[in-house]
């Protein structure tokens, strides 16, 4: 969705199996866990960028293939941290230490051309709202920015999932909610 779309959820599509809290199957190596995010596709097919939720900084980026990765920190004095993540992306735009506001993209997603190379799974944005800090990692050469991982494979009942994550839908139409837009002076 463009940032002018910001204020409606309308132009928004979760993927089928794209819900927060969807039961995830145990796969070779990944063992059974719930959806700790959305999976969005790009809302009309040609909108390609990917903007952060809210103002924010940048605190942890993995720049590897179909599992690219920026983190954001929102701190202010009114509520709790929170972090929020998008996955799956490419073209990343910012660095560790940036700050960002929701006008400006922080990446897009991938190119059909990508997608051939990375798998059609990967197919959109997962999008997660973190409630709790995500886990300290030790940058690598590989990953000299990758601070922080999120606990996407590790929730494997519905209280870890809960206490962890927002559901991001209601969570963001409250928000916007609450958010009356101001008139023009
Ligand atoms: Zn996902």
């Amino acid at each position: 969705m463009s940032a002018i779309d910001r204020r409606s959820f309308d132009g928004v599509r979760v993927t089928d199996i794209g819900n927060f809290g969807a039961h995830r199957n145990a796969r070779p190596g990944i063992p059974a866990h719930f959806h700790t995010g959305i999976d969005i596709y790009s809302w009309d097919g040609t909108s390609r960028f990917v903007f952060p939720s809210a103002p924010g900084a940048v605190v942890s980026v993995r720049r590897d293939g179909p599992f690219a990765q920026v983190v954001i920190l929102h701190e202010d004095e009114t509520s709790d941290p929170l972090w929020t993540v998008y996955e799956h992306v490419a073209g990343i735009r910012v660095r560790v230490g940036d700050r960002v506001s929701p006008d400006v993209p922080i990446a897009r997603l991938m190119t059909s051309k990508e997608l051939d190379r990375h798998g059609w799974q990967f197919n959109h944005l997962h999008f997660e709202i973190l409630k709790r800090p995500p886990r300290v990692l030790r940058p690598t050469s590989e990953h000299p920015e990758r601070y922080l991982g999120t606990y996407a494979l590790s929730c494997t009942t519905e209280a870890e999932l809960n206490a962890t994550y927002h559901d991001p839908v209601p969570f963001l139409r409250r928000r916007w909610l609450e958010q009356k837009p101001t008139a023009a002076p």
